[in-house]
């Protein structure tokens, strides 16, 4: 039977990573929901929309559609039929996701699209609330976190990668103030599940995440 995986976690705990190999063993998809909120930030920056404005921001949502393609190596998301990948994984727009996302008339409107995309089953959703909120009832719930200064020296090396030249203070810093934001916000904060089981990715590598996930899984 095709079940519904939830992996939710504050960043840089490895969920991406972890997810998609969870996916890729169980023949599954893959949905980042985490690269939905981006897309809308993307397109609020672009038209220098403010974040706390619900007017504003409801007249962006109603006029974008946002789709999302798995690929092996990154989830590619479309906004009304403009590829815009490259542009969602920076500093800014993670600041600005976490500042929408508290919107809550951004997360009815991505609740319906999310649920959607879960409606047949066998699918692993990464993101804050999917064990809490969107899928409450999903057969197998995981709450992946880790040391804050880990977290922050994974996201800084995975920055430096992509040739972004930031350094570690500034990601725990920022890191810091988006977990306070996604913890303490009034819709959906993030939490884990009461049936989540929670796995501390410290002392994990990502294959031994990945194998006590399946393991709980199977
Ligand atoms: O997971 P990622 O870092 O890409 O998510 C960016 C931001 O989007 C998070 O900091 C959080 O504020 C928001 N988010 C959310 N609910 C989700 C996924 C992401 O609030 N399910």
């Amino acid at each position: 039977k095709k079940i519904l995986v939830t992996i939710d976690g504050p960043a840089g705990a490895g969920k991406t990573t972890v997810s998609r190999a969870v996916a890729l063993e169980l023949g599954y998809t893959y949905v980042d929901t985490g690269a939905l909120y981006r897309g809308l930030a993307v397109i609020v920056n672009q038209k220098g929309v403010d974040p706390n404005d619900d007017e504003a921001l409801a007249a962006v949502c109603k006029e974008l559609e946002l789709s999302l393609i798995p690929e092996e190596d990154k989830t590619r998301v479309i906004a009304n039929g403009e590829d815009i990948t490259d542009k969602l994984r920076t500093p800014e727009i993670s600041m600005t996701a976490s500042a929408v996302s508290a919107r809550p008339l951004v997360r009815e409107w991505l609740l319906g699209i999310q649920r959607e995309f879960g409606e047949k089953g066998g699918a692993v959703f990464e993101g804050r609330d999917m064990g809490t909120v969107v899928f409450p009832n999903a057969e197998a719930k995981f709450f992946l976190h880790a040391d804050p200064n880990i977290r922050a020296r994974r996201r800084h090396q995975e920055l430096l990668e992509k040739g972004l030249a930031v350094t570690e203070e500034d990601v725990a810093k920022d890191m810091e103030k988006r977990d306070k934001d996604d913890s303490s916000r009034a819709v959906a904060p993030l939490k884990p599940a009461e049936d989540a089981i929670l796995v501390d990715s410290s002392q994990l590598n990502i294959e031994e995440a990945v194998w006590v996930i399946l393991d709980w899984v199977k």
